[in-house]
């Protein structure tokens, strides 16, 4: 099967990396050109627990210079970056190429379907953690799955497509190629309760760490902490079900009481976002519940708050690097003018 990762940044290079050493064609798509460059030179170094490797058999290059129109292209920007990356991918949508998208939030699979049609969209969630070291450089530590489905809820139930396993479906081959590339992937005939559960659990902790620099553990420090994020899963699981999907409101709730002892120490992505001054996927997570809630007249409170203080950070860091930025294209211009 041909791949093409869309994003690879630490999840797409690390996926793009595994499934190239169990035998995928492979092709690796960023505008990070320092990252592009130093796989091209030195190829993609992989860690793990158990071992690290260099993956040297795969392409990376620019959305614009690859050609090859791939069988299934997995997305992995994140999901504001979304809609520009498949513009510059674009031609290399085929009538016959699927999108798999194992992105955090909700929305994605609106964005993609404005290139590829709903019949053609694998939708999931990932606990695979993944870090982006440096140029050519990622690792991943710890053990995680993959649940994933179609996007479209009639294929879901009319034709769940994965038992027993047939050569012309995409999610059975989708499944195969990453389970022998060692990404613990299964069928999820309910994978719309799956990634409503795991955008709960994010609009929580993801949001929760980024307004107070906590690490997961220390949201235990003050017993309204861990009130309020149960509180907000409460409202998201309330929402999905408004929405008809039937998440679980116990086992998401368990997942975050787990957590505080699981996830010791580790600083939730949107806090490192928030620390390195990128931007966060708060609208599509906590931004995406609180619409929905509005289709709905559910109140989701604490879920809106926590939306208005991270987004005030977003807004704020993006003010200041628009003014970091300002003198340097102002004496660029002026260069221009006078030359
Ligand atoms: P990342 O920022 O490391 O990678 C995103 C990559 O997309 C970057 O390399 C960036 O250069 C690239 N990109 C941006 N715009 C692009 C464009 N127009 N064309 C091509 N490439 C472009 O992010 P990540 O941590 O790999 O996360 C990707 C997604 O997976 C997110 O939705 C995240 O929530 C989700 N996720 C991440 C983890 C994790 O542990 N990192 C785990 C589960 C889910």
């Amino acid at each position: 099967m041909n791949i093409t990762i869309l994003g690879a940044g630490a999840m797409g290079s690390l996926f793009g990396g595994l499934l190239a050493e169990a035998g995928a064609s492979v092709t690796l798509l960023d505008i990070n050109q320092q990252h592009l460059d130093a796989i091209r030179r030195d190829g993609l170094r992989l860690e793990t627990d158990s071992r690290s490797s260099t993956v040297t058999h795969l392409t990376a290059c620019r959305p614009e210079e690859a050609s090859r129109v791939p069988d299934l292209l997995m997305l992995f920007t994140k999901t504001h970056q979304i809609a520009p990356a498949l513009l510059s991918a674009r031609h290399l949508l085929g009538p016959a190429t699927w999108i798999l998208t194992l992105q955090n939030g909700l929305g994605n699979v609106e964005a993609i379907s404005a290139f590829v049609p709903r019949e053609r969209i694998l939708v999931g969630v990932t606990t695979i953690p993944a870090d982006f070291l440096g140029p050519a450089h990622v690792a991943s530590h710890g053990r995680g799955q993959i649940r994933m489905g179609h996007a479209d809820r009639a294929a879901l139930t009319d034709h769940p497509g994965h038992r027993p396993f047939n050569e012309g479906c995409m999610l059975c081959q989708a499944l195969a190629l990453l389970n022998r590339a060692g990404l613990h992937a299964v069928a999820d005939p309910n994978v719309w309760a799956a990634v409503w559960e795991k955008v709960a659990f994010n609009a929580a902790f993801n949001a929760l760490c980024a307004v107070t620099g906590c690490t997961v553990e220390q949201i235990e420090l003050v017993s309204s902490g861990p009130e309020m994020a149960l509180a907000v899963v409460a409202e998201a699981i309330a929402v999905a079900r408004a929405s008809g999907v039937p998440a679980d409101l116990e086992r998401t709730q368990a997942m975050v009481l787990q957590s505080f002892k699981t996830h010791a120490g580790h600083q939730p992505s949107m806090l490192q976002d928030i620390l390195a001054g990128r931007r966060t996927e708060i609208d599509s997570i906590n931004g995406a519940i609180v619409r929905a809630a509005q289709a709905h007249n559910l109140p989701v409170p604490h879920t809106a708050m926590l939306w208005t203080l991270v987004s005030l950070i977003d807004a704020r860091q993006a003010r200041q690097s628009e003014e970091r930025t300002k003198p340097v294209a102002m004496d660029l211009a002026l260069h221009a003018m006078s030359s």
